[in-house]
């Protein structure tokens, strides 16, 4: 009966956005020429946990975010998120898992330069039939941005930029977050804008996987996770977590 209750709450749990590897490997290449960007990686992530995944340029880090996220494959390994088990399918066979579970941030935003703030948020939700287009104004205005709704990218500045990309990835109500070095291209005031916002979606119940080189960042995680040279080195829970709005770097 306990492990029935125990398979059940997993099934649940997994529903909302958690996330399973066990022994996941990827490598780029072969010969001399071979990169193991992921070796043997084992990580367990809760449904609505905040994490940080920390690790120096070339460790892994975006390689880790695009396998659990389907848009790139494992060569080996077992990947269950958000309760599906995407090991060994192809990127181009997940757009449905996508769809129903994944937002992304990326790093320089990607936002479609001809499209407004609003064009750009409404876009995902017509390509995805997630979502309801009516909302845009409500997402943009949730990231600070109700009066920039009509601005092209172009016009905005770089942290506005960012919380757009952000409203996109909301816009689908994904189970979980992949924000990549968020806050990468971001000054202190902006970056700690953007890591707000993304504590206020994990607090919300939706996971949120960031990457990040910045240790200071990775305090307003519940756990943080280390990487080197393709493997995890370590996966903490952090104890206390630091309200986004008092850190500073
Ligand atoms: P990080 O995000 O931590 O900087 P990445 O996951 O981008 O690291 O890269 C991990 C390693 O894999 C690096 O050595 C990188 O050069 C290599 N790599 C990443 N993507 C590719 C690719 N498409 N082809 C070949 N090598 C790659
Ligand atoms: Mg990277």
């Amino acid at each position: 009966m306990p492990t029935h209750q125990q398979a059940s709450a997993t099934a649940t749990d997994h529903a909302r956005g958690g996330i399973t590897l066990r022994g996941v490997c990827k490598t780029y290449g072969a010969g001399e020429a071979a990169v193991h960007a992921l070796t043997d990686i084992d990580l367990d992530i809760a449904p609505g946990e905040l994490v940080a995944v920390l690790g120096a340029s070339g460790s892994g880090k975006t390689t880790l975010l695009n396998v659990v996220g389907g848009i790139e494959a494992a060569d080996s390994g077992s990947i269950v998120v958000a309760g599906q088990d995407i090991s060994g399918s192809h990127p181009a066979s997940l757009g449905g898992f996508r769809r129903a579970h994944v937002g992304f941030v990326f790093q320089f935003f990607n936002l479609i330069s001809t499209l407004t703030a609003r064009e750009n948020v409404e876009v995902i939700m017509e390509l995805t039939g997630r979502g309801d287009r009516r909302k845009a104004p409500e997402l943009l205005a949730a990231v600070g941005l109700s009066d920039r709704a009509e601005h092209f990218p172009a016009q905005l500045s770089g942290g506005q930029q960012q919380r757009v990309s952000i409203a996109r990835a909301l816009a689908t109500d994904p189970n979980l977050l992949l924000a990549d070095e968020p806050t990468g291209a971001l000054d202190v005031a902006t970056g700690r804008g953007v890591l707000g916002l993304l504590q206020q979606t994990s607090r919300a119940g939706r996971g949120v996987v960031m990457v990040t080189h910045n240790e200071v960042a990775a305090k307003i995680a519940d756990r943080v996770v280390r990487m080197r040279d393709g493997r995890v080195v370590s996966s903490d829970v952090n104890a206390e977590p630091a309200d986004a709005a008092t850190i500073r770097w």
